[in-house]
């Protein structure tokens, strides 16, 4: 993209330099890309974001191997992999402390830097992930973003204990479909909410136990019956201004909101009264360290948890993909393949 707009500024160029691999990195030859909410976000302009123009979208990548820098040991060409797109700088307080994504100069791969709708991309050797023989890269590719947040979040965030009542907003998207499945896992009764009756019927597919349509009950009001008017104990809130006030209306009492984003505005209104006498905890969370990634990335693997993949577009359909993506009628994550 040359300039910030609508899914009109995706450009195809057939020209673009090669990226160059520093001495800790290497070039990934990227075969499968995914989209995240977070590419909107980028492509519309993050007004406190300044980020070179042109610019190359793009943080989940999958390929294999094309070159290596110069210090690089562990890895070689060829080598079927896939990408933590969370860069941090490895020597601050925060990284010191295993928390890279607390980094002080933390990027992510397609909004502070070229990203993977790209041929090639360049990330450091220690982001890298080798993916099994047989895994396809639309597959590894639809897993880093989504897995990561939905891991760190319900695992080191909210510490999801079995038994618990977990609420996810939306069923549809990538970071739900993830952390539907991030929550059983946990031994967690999963509930999920959804205006389509197909999403939810998806959603269940994934794991899911208490199904609410909003169409037909406010899912504030049909958790709080459903659950004898104790409320949730963990709620999954990545819609933000739109959803907020209720989600914290729908906690128990001790109980902890997750907020992984905020797709629908971020000023989010909050009754300091809630928040005290019912005692409640409000958790910011976002991506995952490195250890993080490679335990999620384990267990999908080991088919434990599965990325869902809605629906591959070739990359020359960008713009295609990203109007899809828009309508928010997706269940799971939409793809880009390149040849
Ligand atoms: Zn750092």
């Amino acid at each position: 993209m040359a300039r910030y707009g609508g899914p009109e500024v995706l450009e195809l160029v057939p020209d673009y330099p090669d990226p160059v691999p520093g001495p800790d990195q290497v070039i990934v030859r990227v075969h499968a890309t995914s989209l995240n909410h977070l590419d909107l976000t980028v492509r519309e302009g993050i007004p406190t974001l300044k980020i070179p123009l042109p610019h190359i979208l793009g943080c989940d990548a999958a390929g294999h191997i094309a070159e290596v820098g110069s210090d690089v040991a562990d890895l070689d060409v060829g080598d079927r992999v896939v990408v933590n797109p969370g860069i941090s700088c490895g020597r601050c307080e925060y990284c010191r402390a295993g928390d890279d994504s607390l980094c002080a100069e933390y990027r992510i791969l397609g909004e502070h830097l070229p990203g993977a709708y790209a041929e090639e991309v360049a990330v450091p050797a220690r982001n890298i992930l080798k993916i099994p023989t047989d895994m396809e890269f639309a597959q590894a590719a639809a897993a880093p973003l989504a897995f990561m947040t939905a891991w760190r979040m319900l695992t080191t965030r909210a510490a999801v204990r079995p038994g618990e009542d977990v609420l996810i907003l939306g069923a549809g998207s990538g970071v739900s479909t993830a952390a539907i499945q991030v929550a059983k896992l946990a031994g967690a009764t999963v509930f999920v909410t959804s205006s389509s009756e197909e999403k939810l019927r998806k959603a269940k597919g994934l794991g899911a136990d208490v199904l609410i349509n909003y169409k037909t009950t406010p899912w504030s009001k049909a958790v709080w019956e459903l659950t004898g008017k104790r409320g949730v104990d963990v709620i999954v809130d990545h819609v933000g201004q739109a959803t907020f006030k209720d989600s914290v209306r729908t906690l128990r009492k001790g109980g902890r909101v997750l907020v992984p984003g905020a797709t629908t505005g971020s000023m989010l209104e909050l009754d300091a009264r809630y928040l005290f006498w019912r005692q409640l905890s409000i958790l910011g969370s976002t991506m995952a360290n490195q250890r993080e990634f490679e335990e999620v990335m384990k267990l999908v693997f080991m088919g434990r948890l599965h990325p869902v993949v809605d629906r591959v577009f070739p990359l020359e359909q960008a713009r295609q993909a990203h109007e899809y993506l828009a309508k928010g009628e997706q269940f799971g994550k939409v793809v880009l393949t390149i040849a």
